[in-house]
């Protein structure tokens, strides 16, 4: 299995973040990534390489060209106006109806955030941007006929909407490799993608960006969001609009899910994949599903990881992973490394 880390990721290191109330240590830290790139060497996946450049084209074929120009340029126009040089923290955010947006970069921040976590620092867009390529890097290596590729993301993407930074995520890496392959399809084939959601969280940006398209099938296993973050966003009734009707599926899960009910609720994503015939899979691949993250309420085991592997192995489709979130930091690189061992042994 080909894997592609970039060291850039270091450049996104936001000092702090609010939580309730409060200005903690940022949660998503750059050891996340080197814990993940430790347990992937450990485990002998395959040849670890840096992103190739793609370029900006893929990018701005998912994102809104003013959001991506906003995120290369905000931080100098925050601190060029007296602000707080930790990063830019935006206090006020445009909500129902309030469709005006500032010529001022730095007032734009409210504008481009769904929540306070995207903090954003002189290096957050080279991190996001080589987080971008690592994804396109891995869908070109599974287009170009490796069976499956594994891209180290930091920071994360599917919570980022086409125009909107949010939980942790600026670009969203799986919706840009995602959408790379549907431009590398078989000719006249409609269904393309399979973007398999395994994070204990939606991706609502991921649902954001294909909700209309049929292309494209996003299949989320997740936290209900009646209780966990993205709330607005992520409920089974969503099936998607248009010509994408009936290519967005939610499942949402209670609190304390075990291995065996995870499992199940897996396998009836993948029987929904299997029958939705993709060319390719791509995995958001979260494990803040673990029994012991912070931020989650799943009671996930370290052995239910290699099961997950499995099962979406059993797919037998050419398959990208991308690395999204997870915050046990000491247990966060094993059990990454065993949903990819996992899909490499094909048994559950
Ligand atoms: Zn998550």
């Amino acid at each position: 299995m080909r894997v592609i880390y970039s060291d850039k990721h270091h450049l996104h290191d936001p000092p702090l973040e609010y939580w309730e109330g409060e200005m903690l240590p940022f949660y998503e830290s750059p050891r996340r990534a080197e814990m993940i790139l430790r347990a992937v060497r450990a485990a002998e996946l395959g040849p670890i390489d840096a992103p190739s450049d793609f370029g900006l084209d893929p990018i701005l074929a998912v994102h809104d060209a003013d959001y991506v120009h906003f995120l290369q340029h905000v931080y100098p126009a925050w601190v060029a106006g007296g602000r707080n040089p930790k990063g830019v923290h935006p206090d006020t955010f445009a909500m129902r109806g309030m469709v005006r947006r500032p010529r001022d970069l730095a007032l734009q921040a409210g504008y481009y955030s769904h929540d306070v976590t995207t903090v954003i620092t002189a290096g957050t867009w080279q991190a996001a941007y080589d987080a971008a390529q690592s994804a396109l890097t891995a869908a070109h290596w599974v287009a170009k006929g490796e069976p499956a590729a594994f891209a180290v993301c930091r920071p994360p993407g599917h919570h980022a909407h086409s125009d909107l930074s949010a939980g942790y995520c600026f670009l969203n890496n799986a919706a840009i490799a995602a959408h790379w392959l549907t431009e590398h399809a078989v000719a006249g084939r409609a269904n393309t993608v399979a973007l398999l959601d395994i994070d204990f969280h939606h991706g609502n940006g991921s649902q954001q960006i294909f909700y209309t398209r049929r292309d494209v099938f996003y299949v989320s296993l997740h936290a209900d969001p009646e209780r966990h973050y993205p709330y607005f966003l992520g409920g089974a009734e969503e099936r998607g609009s248009g010509e994408g009707y009936g290519y967005n599926l939610n499942v949402p899960l209670p609190a304390g899910v075990t291995d065996d009910a995870y499992l199940a609720a897996l396998d009836q994503a993948c029987i929904a994949i299997e029958r939705y015939d993709p060319v390719w899979v791509v995995v958001s691949l979260g494990v803040d599903t673990f029994v012991g993250d912070p931020i989650g309420d799943f009671a996930l085991t370290r052995r239910a990881y290699p099961r997950i592997g499995a099962r979406i192995a059993q797919l037998n489709r050419p398959t990208v992973f991308i690395m999204e979130g997870g915050y046990a930091i000491d247990c966060l690189g094993e059990n990454v490394a065993c949903v990819l061992t996992g899909f490499l042994a094909r048994t559950i």
